[in-house]
């Protein structure tokens, strides 16, 4: 397919207009204009576009894109030379960050509660991104933790007593633990993000939500992959995944 037509349907299909963020979403660099091979991956590093090259992809999509708000502009060092590599092979690289969140169809946190098995009731919070629900089935702390950490391949943070019901959830992925307190004040049993910073600790112990952080990366992957895999049914574009791991 042409490129221009694959601009205009993922900036529709993702809503990009809608949402204020701290990077440009959607096309960041230009490639070529003809798109039939795709590799999507959580960050646009330089490993992950050197496997893409491999893969002689046509287009890179990505959850972390480039140009940041509050970053050095310049196009020096490291972002020059994953720069050089997208522009000497002619790639694409796209990068969908809110809008990828909070997809309700190929977003980050539908395609997670997928994978861990929650089932989605609620959205609430800034830019309507903590998402909130129930579990398929009653679980402990510790089996919510073990389904966690099976699912993800990632052993996760855990902050809470082990015995206790987990019901009712609140999610959201990635560096999402400034929204701990938007899940004490939905009165869940449990919130999941990515990351933990040394107060998340406390606010999780004080208030009796519990915590798991079960990885950046880990909790980044689904979204990004189920949006390569709708592209690929929808205009018979050939889709790879590249998991370019990452423990954090
Ligand atoms: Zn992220």
């Amino acid at each position: 397919m042409q490129r221009a037509e694959l601009d205009a349907y993922l900036d529709q299909y993702l809503d990009v207009a809608k949402f204020r963020d701290y990077c440009p979403n959607g096309l960041q660099v230009e490639g070529k204009a003809a798109v039939m091979r795709i590799v999507t991956g959580v960050t646009a590093s330089l490993a992950l576009i050197e496997r893409a090259i491999e893969a002689r992809a046509d287009a890179v999509l990505v959850h972390h894109g480039y140009f940041w708000r509050g970053e050095d502009p310049r196009i020096v060092g490291i972002k020059r030379s994953r720069i050089a590599r997208l522009l000497e092979h002619d790639l694409n690289l796209y990068a969908f960050h809110l809008p990828l969140d909070a997809h309700v169809e190929v977003g980050n946190n539908v395609a997670l509660a997928r994978t861990l098995g929650l089932m989605v009731e609620g959205r609430s919070g800034e830019n309507d991104l903590v998402f909130y629900g129930r579990t398929d089935t009653p679980l402990t702390l510790a089996d919510l933790a073990a389904r966690v950490e099976q699912r993800l391949v990632r052993a996760p943070l855990v902050i809470g007593d082990t015995d206790r019901a987990i019901e009712r959830v609140a999610w959201c992925t990635g560096a999402a633990q400034g929204y701990l307190e938007e899940a004490v004040r939905l009165g869940v049993d449990a919130y999941i993000t990515g990351e933990a910073s040394e107060q998340t600790v406390h606010l999780a112990r004080e208030s009796g939500v519990a915590f798991i952080g079960a990885g950046h990366h880990a909790t980044e992957r689904y979204g990004i992959q189920a949006l390569g895999a709708h592209l690929a049914g929808r205009f018979g574009l050939e889709h790879v995944h590249i998991d370019d791991p990452n423990p954090v």
